[in-house]
C-alpha cells in the first residue's frame, strides 16, 4: 500500500486512436500534459496534434510501435514523462509491462501486475473466482491437457459444450462442440489456433449456454483495500464473439439480480486486491437466470462511456488518481445510475459479406449537431485512412435519455444522420438493430445478429433511393459546372435547352448500372430513369451538400466526391456510392448539333483543326490536359468543322463547349 500520493505532471499515452484522444481530454482537464506515441500509419491521425506533445515511435505494424516495450521506454525517458497510460489492447493487459514500468520508476496507470497476471489466464482466473465464491460456468481448467482427459471431460461436462484457448482473449480461439462426435478434431483445430495466436495451446472446456447474455460490471479499486462496483452493461449485441451495441442498464436487471450480481463482481475483484478501473465479465443463462464469471479485463473498456453516462463520473480521471494512490472518493452507496445510456460501434467494416474489414480513406465524418446527451469518440476525420494494421473500430456513438426507449429513439436519428462517407462502415447495420422489435423489447442473447437479422441484404437499396442519390449528383455535377449561379432562374433564356437534347449520365452502384436522362426546363430539371420521371427543383448547394426539391419533396443529400465517385448521404436512404462512367469514349450520338464539350475542368492544350475543315469518325479534334493527364476529344462522326470555341491554353470548366461539328447530311 502506498504511503502518499504519487504527483505527476505528464502522462504519456501507449495507445492510439479514440481512446488516445480520450485519454488525452482528460489529461487536459486535469492540467496533465499528454504525450501521445505515433506509429507510421498514424502520423496524420488526430490524437497525434491533439496531444500536447507526440513522439514517433516507429513502422506501421503493432509489434514495430505500441506493442513494442522497448520504444515506449525509449519515448519515456525522451519525454520525461511521468507515468503511462496503457488505454485497452496492445500492452494493457501485459503484466511484464507494468512490471517493466515499477522497475523505470513510471507510475502505470492500471492495477497492480499481480492482478493482471492472475487474470492472463483463463484456468487460473476460474479457479481463483471459484475459491472465492464466484459463480463459474461449470467446466474443466486443469493443467492435465491430454486428448482423452479433456474428451471425457466434455463428456462429463454434457454437450453441447465451448473450448477456449486458456490464454485467449478477444473472441479468439473459441469453438462451439455440439456432440461426441466432432471433439477430436475441434480439439485439434482450437489446440493450432491457440498455439498460433497466444503461443500456448492449452484449452479449458465450458459447458455451453446457448442462450447467454453477456453482462459486465465495472469495478473499481483502490490502493488502500476499497473496491467497489459502478453498475452494468449489457454488450450482448455482438458479431464474432465482439461486442456491437452496449447498454445500460441491462434490460433483464432489476434489483435484486443486480445486488447479486455487483456483489460477485466485487468479490471477484476483492480476490485480486484490485486497485484500479476494472471489468468483471459474466454470462446470465436466459433460460435458468443464473449467471456465470467469464473474466475479468484488467483495463478501461472500449464501453466504459455507457458507465459514465449513466453516473456523470470520469474513469480516466479515476483511473489516474487511483494510480497516484489517492483513495476511492466514492462508496457503494453513492454509486447512482441516472437514465439509461447506449454505446454503437462504428465499424469499418462490411456487414453483408461476413464483416470483412474495409480499408480506403474517409471522404467525410460528420455527426449531427445539437443533440443533447450526444458523445462521439472517434479517431477520425476528413481525410483519415483506415489501414490495415489497426482494428476496424472507427467511433463510438454513445447517447444518454432519460429512458431506454427515448434513448434508442435519440440513437436511431443519430445513426441515420450521421455522415462517414468514402468507406464501408456497418452504420446500416446498427440501425437495423436498433429498428428490430425484440431489440427494442430488450428480447435478444448473443446470437441477436446472427439468428435474428438477414444480413446479406444490408446495403441493397430500393431503385428510388438510387434514383434520387443519382439526381443528387447529377445536379451536383451540373451546379459544378455552373459556378457560382445555383439557381436556375438566374440562367440566361434559352440556355441549352434549345442547344442539346436531354443529358445523359450513367453511373454504376455496386453491380447495378443507372442511366440518367435529363433536361432543364424553365423552373426545374426533368428527369428520367429507370422509365420513371421526377421534377426536380434544385434549391440550393455547395461542394458538401445539396437540396433538392423532387415531386414536391424537399431533399438534402449530403456529397463526397473523390474523382469519378460520389458519396452520397440522405437521412432515409442511407449512403450510396456512385461511380460516374466516363462519358469517353461514349458514343455521344445524342447530342444534336455536334457539340463537343469539356468532359472535366481542363486546359486546352492544342486544337487540331480549324473551322471549315473536314473531320472523319474517330479524328483528333482538340487535346485537353487534366490533373497531369493529357485526353484528345475525338470525332465521333464524319462532318465539316462548323465554330471552334476553344483556344490554346485556356483553362475551362467542364461542360465547356468546345466546338460544333456538322455532319454530313443531317
Ligand atoms: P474472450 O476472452 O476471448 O473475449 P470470453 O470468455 O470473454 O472470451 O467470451 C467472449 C464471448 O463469448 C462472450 O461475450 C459470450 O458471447 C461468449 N461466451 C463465452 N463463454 C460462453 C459460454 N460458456 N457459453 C456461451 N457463450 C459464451
Amino acid at each position: 500500500m502506498k504511503e502518499q500520493m504519487t504527483d505527476i505532471s505528464s502522462i504519456l499515452i501507449a495507445n492510439r486512436g479514440e481512446i488516445a484522444s480520450r485519454v488525452i481530454r482528460t489529461c487536459r482537464k486535469m492540467g496533465i500534459k499528454s504525450i501521445a506515441v505515433f506509429s507510421e500509419a498514424d502520423r496524420y491521425s488526430p490524437f497525434v496534434g491533439e496531444a500536447d506533445q507526440a513522439i514517433y515511435i516507429g513502422e506501421s505494424s503493432p509489434a514495430a510501435s505500441y506493442l513494442n516495450q522497448d520504444k515506449i521506454f525509449a519515448a519515456v525517458k525522451k519525454t520525461g514523462a511521468d507515468a503511462i497510460h496503457p488505454g485497452y489492447g496492445f500492452l494493457s493487459e501485459n503484466a511484464n509491462f507494468a512490471r517493466r514500468c515499477q522497475q523505470e520508476n513510471i507510475l502505470f496507470i492500471g492495477p497492480n501486475p499481480e492482478a493482471i497476471e492472475a487474470m492472463g489466464s483463463k484456468s487460473k482466473a476460474k479457479n481463483l473466482m471459484k475459491s472465492n465464491g464466484v459463480p463459474v460456468v461449470p467446466g474443466y481448467q486443469g493443467r492435465d491437457q491430454r486428448a482423452e482427459t479433456l474428451t471425457a471431460a466434455a463428456a462429463d461436462i454434457g454437450y453441447p459444450v465451448l473450448l477456449k484457448a486458456t490464454a485467449g482473449g478477444g473472441g479468439k480461439g473459441m469453438r462451439i462442440v455440439h456432440d461426441q462426435s466432432q471433439i477430436a478434431s475441434a480439439l485439434k483445430s482450437a489446440q493450432r489456433e491457440a498455439q498460433s495466436a497466444f503461443g500456448n495451446n492449452e484449452l479449458i472446456i465450458e459447458k455451453y449456454i446457448a442462450s447467454g447474455r453477456h453482462i459486465e460490471f465495472q469495478i473499481f479499486g483502490d490502493q488502500h483495500g476499497n473496491v467497489i462496483h459502478i453498475l452494468e452493461r449489457e454488450c450482448s449485441i455482438q458479431r464474432r464473439y465482439q461486442k456491437v451495441i452496449e447498454e445500460s442498464p441491462s434490460p433483464v436487471m432489476d434489483d435484486d439480480l443486480r445486488q447479486k450480481m455487483g456483489l460477485a463482481a466485487v468479490r471477484a475483484a476483492k480476490a485480486l486486491q484490485y486497485d484500479n478501473a476494472g471489468t468483471v465479465e459474466f454470462i446470465f443463462d436466459d433460460n435458468t437466470g443464473n449467471f456465470y464469471f467469464l473474466e475479468v479485463n484488467t483495463r478501461l473498456q472500449v464501453e466504459h462511456p455507457v458507465t459514465e453516462a449513466i453516473t456523470g463520473l470520469d474513469l480516466v480521471q479515476m483511473q489516474i488518481e487511483s494510480a497516484q494512490g489517492l483513495p476511492l472518493a466514492l462508496q457503494q452507496n453513492d454509486v447512482q445510475g441516472k437514465g439509461y445510456a447506449i454505446e454503437a460501434r462504428l465499424y469499418a467494416e462490411d456487414a453483408s459479406n461476413d464483416f470483412l474489414p474495409a480499408t480506403g480513406i474517409i471522404q467525410r465524418f460528420e455527426a449531427p449537431s445539437n443533440i443533447e446527451g450526444l458523445r462521439i469518440e472517434s479517431a477520425i476525420r476528413d481525410g483519415s485512412e483506415i489501414s490495415i494494421f489497426y482494428d476496424p473500430m472507427i467511433a463510438k456513438i454513445i447517447v444518454w435519455d432519460q429512458t431506454r426507449t427515448t434513448a434508442h429513439r435519440k440513437m436511431s436519428y443519430v445513426l441515420q444522420h450521421l455522415l462517414c462517407l468514402g468507406i464501408t462502415t456497418n452504420q446500416e447495420l446498427l440501425l437495423h438493430i436498433l429498428g428490430n422489435s425484440d431489440f427494442k423489447a430488450g428480447r435478444y442473447n448473443t446470437h441477436f445478429i446472427q439468428n435474428k437479422l438477414s444480413l446479406k441484404s444490408l446495403g441493397e437499396k430500393s431503385m428510388q433511393q438510387t434514383a434520387f442519390a443519382a439526381i443528387s449528383v447529377c445536379l451536383f455535377r451540373w451546379r459544378q459546372r455552373n459556378g457560382r449561379r445555383t439557381l436556375l432562374r438566374s440562367l440566361p433564356s434559352g440556355w441549352r435547352n434549345n442547344f442539346y437534347a436531354p443529358q445523359k449520365e450513367t453511373y454504376k452502384s455496386e453491380d447495378q448500372t443507372v442511366s440518367v436522362g435529363y433536361r432543364a426546363k424553365k423552373e426545374s430539371f426533368e428527369f428520367l430513369i429507370a422509365d420513371q420521371t421526377y421534377d426536380a427543383r434544385l434549391i440550393s448547394g455547395n461542394q458538401r451538400d445539396i437540396q433538392i426539391e423532387i415531386d414536391g419533396f424537399r431533399h438534402h443529400f449530403d456529397i463526397a466526391q473523390k474523382e469519378n465517385a460520389y458519396f452520397v448521404h440522405h437521412a432515409e436512404g442511407g449512403t450510396i456510392q456512385l461511380d460516374l462512367q466516363e462519358r469517353f469514349p461514349v458514343n455521344e450520338s445524342e447530342k444534336i448539333a455536334g457539340g463537343y464539350e469539356s468532359p472535366m475542368p481542363s486546359q486546352i492544350v492544342k486544337v487540331l483543326v480549324s473551322k471549315g475543315q473536314s473531320v472523319k469518325s474517330g479524328e483528333g479534334l482538340i487535346v485537353l490536359s487534366s490533373m497531369k493527364m493529357e485526353s484528345t476529344i475525338e470525332a465521333i462522326e464524319d462532318g465539316v468543322v462548323e465554330e471552334v470555341y476553344a483556344t490554346e491554353g485556356e483553362n475551362v470548366q467542364a461542360g465547356f463547349l468546345l466546338l460544333k461539328i456538322d455532319k454530313l447530311n443531317r
